[in-house]
């Protein structure tokens, strides 16, 4: 075989090798916090769990493959974008956040970085990459943000940033890095919930960041050793079971929400509707430079949360939760956060799942019959 194995084949075949007779072909997860430890230390080997993990390296090195990065692992999301915000930011630095990203990104800013004398500064995703980037030292958003699905030029928003001597980290969750590689196109960071798409099983809380620079893994590791910040060996190993089949379900669920959105787009009961990968959407021209798949989430407005309402208690096959990216299609009004108060009341945000695609358009059309026009 002459060409090297793809990203996604790489994955697949994670921490096993041929000719290994008698080894399964998973490595299953290992239940241990100590290790075998004698004479002076290295720091190559296991010592304590809570520093380096087995099971964490297979995870690791699996992720850095996609990510083209060195990966850190860390038990959720908000373990992973708390490591990024706390290992670089000191008191009197300038954070920037988006104001129409993850909420509880912005509250452990606001509620705990705000109390060691970190200034927070928040701007609407749309307006981020006209900002100031004078004396701000860290700037982390998501792209596309969401749930309207608006996109930032990733490579043009790192060279404004570096040249005023900051950085950039991308909350790469909905697209995960098989959708888009923010370290390639400039970005500092890159993380994901893999909660969502990167498992894409409904059963894990788990989280990752990458990195190109030493630097700022070294202190994102310490952070993690210090802080205790550490994921357990069997949600990890099941993170690399979903994570074997993560090519498969994005092809499945990108190809979904294209054919959804088609139909959303021509139907009269939808005011309005975001997907990247409609050619007349605002984020459709930067998304074709530099995401590789338009995504599995849909943002759409029945106008109304009466409307709405009648749209999720209808349908059947698709659920209503306050997540996204598993094999099954699942729908939320999102305004039904108060955190999310800037959001139209009728919103939609329609996560595509692996089903059949038929039955899924079939659910949305008998729930959308329920609404009646111009209520
Ligand atoms: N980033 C985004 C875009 C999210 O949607 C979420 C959770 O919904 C998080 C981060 C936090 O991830 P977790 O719930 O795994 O802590």
């Amino acid at each position: 075989m002459n060409d090297k194995p793809h990203q996604s084949t790489k994955v697949v075949h994670a921490g096993q090798g041929k000719s290994q007779n008698g080894k399964p072909f998973m490595p299953g997860p290992v239940f241990a916090s100590t290790f075998h430890l004698s004479g002076d230390t290295d720091g190559d080997t296991h010592q304590y769990a809570r520093y380096a993990h087995p099971t964490w390296d297979v995870l690791e090195n699996s992720i850095g493959e996609l990510e083209m990065g060195k990966v850190l692992i860390f038990p959720s999301g908000m373990a992973a974008a708390a490591a990024i915000m706390t290992a670089i930011l000191k008191q009197g630095d300038i954070l920037l956040l988006a104001s129409d990203g993850y909420a509880t990104t912005r509250s452990y800013a606001e509620n705990y970085l705000c109390k060691f004398g970190v200034n927070v500064k928040i701007l609407p995703t749309t307006q981020i990459s006209e900002a100031d980037f004078s004396s701000v030292k860290l700037v982390f958003i998501e792209t596309p943000s969401n749930p309207m699905l608006d996109v930032v030029d990733i490579k043009k928003l790192a060279k404004k940033i570096h040249a005023k001597g900051g950085l950039l980290a991308i909350d790469n969750t909905t697209l995960t890095p098989l959708g888009q590689k923010p370290l390639l196109l400039g970005a500092d960071i890159s993380m994901c919930s893999d909660t969502k798409a990167m498992n894409g099983h409904s059963d894990v809380v788990f989280g990752h960041v990458a990195t190109q620079n030493s630097d700022l893994y070294e202190s994102m590791l310490l952070w993690r050793k210090v802080s205790g910040s550490i994921a357990g060996p069997m949600e990890t190993w099941l993170m690399q079971r979903g994570l074997s089949s993560l090519d498969m379900r994005l092809e499945r669920m990108v190809n979904n929400a294209r054919l959804i959105a088609d139909y959303l787009f021509a139907h009269d009961k939808v005011q309005s509707i975001r997907y990247p990968g409609l050619v007349d959407d605002p984020s459709h021209g930067i998304a074709c430079e530099q995401m590789q798949h338009f995504g599995f989430v849909i943002s759409f407005d029945l106008g109304s949360k009466t409307n709405a309402d009648l749209f999720l208690k209808n349908t059947q096959l698709i659920y209503e939760a306050t997540s996204f990216g598993g094999m099954h299609t699942m729908a939320e009004r999102r305004a039904r956060w108060s955190t999310d108060d800037d959001l139209p009341e009728g919103l939609i945000r329609l996560s595509v799942g692996c089903e059949n695609p038929q039955d899924i358009m079939t659910d949305i059309s008998q729930a959308l019959s329920f609404i009646y026009l111009n209520t």
